[in-house]
């Protein structure tokens, strides 16, 4: 009995000293707090080796009709097949295949990643590829957002094929696309995941690691400047698991935002 004690007491004192070490390790990331709900624990835990999960229900998008022309939806229904015939850059020959945004007009956050990384078939329903949609989901999870509130697109619309590198001329060729789809779906913010996506919108030349937890503005022409935080991609994230604290502290940011544009829309309304 003595000795079970004792065996209890040190794996206390040894479990105490991992938690001290890993509060310290957070709190050089400058996180000071979280609150640990269950979608929380499943973001911060998970390892892309799970059960993959594909939440996305949004459905087809309407046919465009005349009347509806100008509308959101209509737009986004357009763009998709203008993505699948389009042959402007040099990836069109070889692409496994188009994969454009997904999630209803109006969400109240665009998440842009780079593109859709997928082995041999590619499936369009497949944003940045099997696992990372995954993560992408449990993030969202973890800040209370369903896949019906949330478009999700990347910066290229094709899905390379094997040993094609995208290169400058391509991202320009195909951010066009992703203009429009700001446009048609006007979200309040806008999440840039990895180097790709923060570097065609964010006009700051910085790292990433730098740049991300801070909100930028993104505007163009005529449209109202939008809030955009640049973090981590979710690819970075299951290679690097030790920076999920760091993402967990924009995406807290991003809600926080979210709660407080509704708020004083609500105040506006
Ligand atoms: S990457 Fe974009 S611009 Fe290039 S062919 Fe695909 S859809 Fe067109």
């Amino acid at each position: 009995m003595r000795e079970l004690v004792q065996l209890d007491r040190d794996s206390l004192v040894s479990t105490l000293q991992d938690l001290r070490q890993q509060l310290r390790f957070q709190q050089a990331l400058g996180i000071a707090d979280y609150p640990l709900n269950e979608d929380v624990r499943r973001f911060l835990e998970f390892t892309g080796v799970s059960a993959r999960i594909r939440p996305r229900s949004a459905g087809p998008l309407p046919p465009s009709g005349p009347e509806e022309l100008m509308t959101g939806p209509a737009v986004l229904a357009a763009l998709q097949q203008e993505i699948g015939q389009c042959t402007l850059c040099r990836l069109a020959p070889g692409r496994q295949g188009t994969v454009p945004g997904q999630g209803p007009a109006g969400s109240q956050l665009m998440v842009v990643g780079d593109w859709s990384s997928q082995e041999q078939v590619c499936n369009p329903e497949i944003l940045f590829g099997p696992d990372e949609d995954s993560m992408l989901w449990r993030m969202m999870e973890a800040i209370a957002l369903r896949p019906e509130e949330v478009y999700v697109t990347n910066i290229l619309k094709c899905c390379p094929g094997a040993g094609q590198i995208p290169d400058q001329e391509c991202q320009e060729s195909c951010f066009s696309y992703l203009v429009r789809e700001i446009g048609a779906v006007r979200p309040r913010l806008i999440c840039a995941m990895g180097d790709l996506a923060v570097r065609m919108l964010v006009d700051n030349l910085e790292p990433l690691v730098r740049l991300r937890g801070r909100f930028a503005m993104y505007s163009f022409q005529s449209m109202d400047a939008i809030p955009i935080m640049p973090t981590f991609h979710p690819r970075y994230l299951l290679a690097n698991p030790e920076m999920k604290k760091a993402a967990w502290k924009d995406l807290q940011a991003i809600r926080g935002r979210l709660d407080q544009s509704g708020s004083l829309k609500r105040l506006s309304g």
